[in-house]
């Protein structure tokens, strides 16, 4: 596990089995602004507290078969920039999570592929060889949480298809918009029909 204060950048949190045989490890984190790459139209703004705990569990699959999983349980509180779904200015999403995760192994279900999962195992993640990276985890849930489509205000009118100008700020001359309106393009369109 790496923990170093603010103003160390990409810096990851590596949980691994073998911290938490010795002892649980509780954890207060500060993500830097652009250590995580969440996605193309979203991003965080500031640092993102997270403050949680990993537990190890011991699954008993039978006399000699023992899964070594890592519950990671904890919360965050930050600031994000969306992408508005139709001018694709930036809009402010403050976003508040928790999440409490189970993770195995990445090879433990391998054998058990066929086995069908229940309800309560549509939670478990995997890690792989070298640990958990609470990162990865982050990002997910972090995307998971945010809505969907995201516009910046309900009636946003969007960009215009013709020439991308944001009729938020300004209408355009464009005919098939509110072009049609503007009594310059009535004057052209009536000169093209003469032609
Ligand atoms: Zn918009
Ligand atoms: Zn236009």
């Amino acid at each position: 596990m790496t923990c170093e204060g603010p103003g160390h950048r990409l810096v990851n949190v590596l949980i691994t089995t073998l911290d938490l045989q010795k002892e649980p490890l509780e954890f207060r984190q500060e993500i830097a602004e652009g250590a995580i790459d969440y996605a193309p139209d979203t991003r965080q703004v500031g640092v993102l507290p997270v403050t949680g705990r990993a537990d190890l569990i011991v699954e008993h699959r039978g006399p000699q078969e023992q899964v070594e999983d890592i519950r990671l349980r904890a919360e965050y509180r930050g600031q994000f920039e969306v992408l508005c779904a139709r001018c694709v200015e930036p809009v402010a999403v403050p976003l508040t999570g928790e999440f409490d995760l189970l993770f195995r192994p990445e090879n433990a279900d391998a054998e058990a592929g066929e086995r069908a999962i229940t309800e309560d195992e549509t939670e478990i993640g995997y890690y792989g060889k070298s640990g958990l990276e609470l990162e990865d985890v982050v990002r997910e849930q972090v995307l998971l949480s945010l809505p969907g489509r995201t516009l910046c205000t309900p009636d946003c009118k969007g960009l215009c298809a013709h020439c991308g100008q944001n009729l938020n700020v300004m209408q355009c001359g464009c005919a098939g918009s509110a072009g049609l309106k503007d009594p310059r393009w009535s004057a052209l369109q009536g000169l093209a029909l003469k032609q």
